[in-house]
């Protein structure tokens, strides 16, 4: 609670009564407290363009602090509370919604998320693009692409890299893929007979994100995919996820069998324990081999 005597308070708390959660209500509580005093409690509708500037520069070390904020000032944005100079100024508005938190350490090491964690963030990073209107261009693109680039790495195993080199127009011509003589592993798998998971993947996102992608001829490849510093889950406490944290989840959740060397989902419908007729203990396999010598 905003416990100071401010004359925008009521519309802190029609924000703040989103969140239900305690925690991230609190979070959101202290970002917008201080967010006011830095603004020396200036009404809403009277802050100016350069102020806003001048406070993401303030925050930008703090990629929550960042999150926070943006969201607030969403909500002021869609709700016409701030000044018509900035409600009405696309260019400016789009500003606002990319401010990214300086990145640390893009290198770092990755982050080991609890199964639980990566349970929970699977379902709402492939749910979140579903739930948003198609008119919040922003944070739609933003949030399916995403969606996106966790499936190819977390669901299908290809890297960074083949996602960097795949190309729009390369899923929509298979003889123009052909053509230009380049081999991308994502392609090559989407091309094979059958149905396969890569093929549900493409096809699953190829109306909504790569026709938009494939429009854009110049630059139609997914480097901007990369940039997933804009992922972040109050609730599970995730500020700016990485690939690699996600290169990390996918290892705990795919494992080798030792038999067959295929990497499987480590789900019980998948696994099961053999036991040799000279052993007294059961052995770990996956279902695919039953761990039988005909391995291919
Ligand atoms: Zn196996």
């Amino acid at each position: 609670m905003i416990e100071f005597n401010y004359p925008d308070s009521e519309i802190v708390e029609q924000f703040l009564c989103k969140y239900k959660n305690p925690k991230s209500r609190v979070r959101y509580e202290t970002t917008i407290a201080d967010f006011i005093r830095m603004l020396k409690f200036k009404k809403i509708a009277e802050i100016q363009k350069d102020e806003l500037i001048y406070h993401f520069d303030m925050v930008k070390d703090n990629a929550a602090r960042v999150c926070h904020t943006k969201e607030f000032l969403k909500f002021l944005i869609s709700n016409e509370l701030l000044s018509k100079e900035i409600v009405y100024d696309g260019k400016f508005v789009e500003q606002v919604y990319s401010f990214k938190a300086t990145q640390k350490d893009p290198g770092r090491t990755a982050i080991q998320y609890s199964i639980n964690k990566i349970i929970q963030m699977d379902r709402d990073i492939k749910t979140n693009y579903k739930n948003i209107p198609k008119g919040n261009r922003w944070d739609y693109e933003r949030s399916i692409k995403i969606a996106f680039f966790w499936e190819l790495i977390f669901d299908a195993g290809f890297s960074v890299g083949d996602i960097k080199s795949l190309k729009a127009r390369h899923l929509t011509d298979k003889k123009e893929y052909i053509k230009s003589g380049r081999k991308n592993v994502i392609a090559e798998t989407y091309y094979t007979e059958g149905m396969n998971l890569t093929k549900r993947i493409i096809r699953d996102y190829y109306d909504r994100l790569l026709l938009d992608l494939g429009n854009k001829k110049s630059k139609d490849g997914f480097s901007s995919l990369l940039s997933l510093v804009h992922y972040n889950n109050d609730e599970l406490e995730i500020y700016g996820l990485l690939a690699q944290d996600i290169i990390a989840a996918r290892n705990k959740f795919y494992i080798q069998c030792p038999n067959c060397g295929k990497r499987t989902k480590t789900t019980s419908t998948n696994w099961l324990f053999v036991k040799h007729k000279d052993s007294y203990e059961k052995y770990l396999v996956c279902n695919l081999c039953k761990g039988t010598d005909n391995i291919d």
